[in-house]
């Protein structure tokens, strides 16, 4: 079987980067490190280090806003809301 290789940005495009807002916050105070956030991310955009997690600076470029981490955060310390009509996330097909 052949290796293939997945270009992640090929697969997902957003309409303008610049223009949306931060639509994950984060706070460190609630986190306790479980790392359950890195575990769900299919793009790995979390990273726990040093007890605390971190989301990667420009994840909106590649973040799929399927709000898993959200979802797994306990604490309540990632906060999650669909980014504007028209900013989010498009799926290419094919
Ligand atoms: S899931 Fe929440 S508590 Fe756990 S490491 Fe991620 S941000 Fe911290
Ligand atoms: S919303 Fe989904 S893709 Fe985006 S950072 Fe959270 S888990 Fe990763």
């Amino acid at each position: 079987m052949q290796d293939m290789e997945v270009d992640f940005f090929e697969l997902v495009k957003r309409v303008d980067t610049d223009k949306m807002g931060d639509f994950i916050s984060y706070d460190p105070e609630k986190c306790n490190g479980c790392g359950m956030c890195a575990l769900v991310c299919s793009f790995n955009l979390w990273a726990v280090k040093q007890g605390k997690a971190k989301l990667a600076v420009r994840y909106q470029e590649l973040c799929l806003e399927c709000a898993a981490c959200w979802e797994v955060c306990e604490p309540g310390a990632i906060d999650f809301s669909y980014p504007a009509g028209g900013t989010g996330v498009v799926i290419e097909y094919g």
